[in-house]
């Protein structure tokens, strides 16, 4: 079988093209590979450590660990991209870092008070 790196679709292997995004398809092995990468990728997604009251308690402690050199992300629940997902939730947002940044971020913000 060969896959289409774009879509992901499976052709068989006289066919050299997807049709549907106009790219050369791989082998399998290399569709895993490419599977693999992006899973990957994934995994430095950012995780949340800490709900926070309100914007200001947001505005704190975003300055105080991007002094310490940890990059952060600051979600709030009123971001219509988290539209019904944090519905239940109570606090006003998350506070966000790359998960090898977790230990070094608690700390900070243990800190902190
Ligand atoms: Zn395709």
């Amino acid at each position: 079988m060969k896959y289409c790196p774009e879509c992901g679709s499976e052709y068989f292997d006289e066919i050299s093209n997807c049709t549907g995004c106009n790219v050369d398809l791989v082998s399998s092995s290399d569709w895993e590979r490419i599977v693999k990468e992006r899973q990957s990728e994934d995994d430095e997604v950012f995780v949340n450590i800490k709900t926070l009251e309100n914007q200001f308690e947001a505005d704190v402690i975003k300055d105080i660990l991007e002094k310490n050199g940890i990059p952060v992300l600051v979600k709030s629940f009123r971001d219509t991209s988290f539209d019904g997902i944090f519905e239940s939730q109570k606090g006003w947002g998350v506070i966000m870092v790359p998960d090898e940044f977790r230990k070094r971020a608690n700390a900070v913000i243990k800190n902190i008070k």
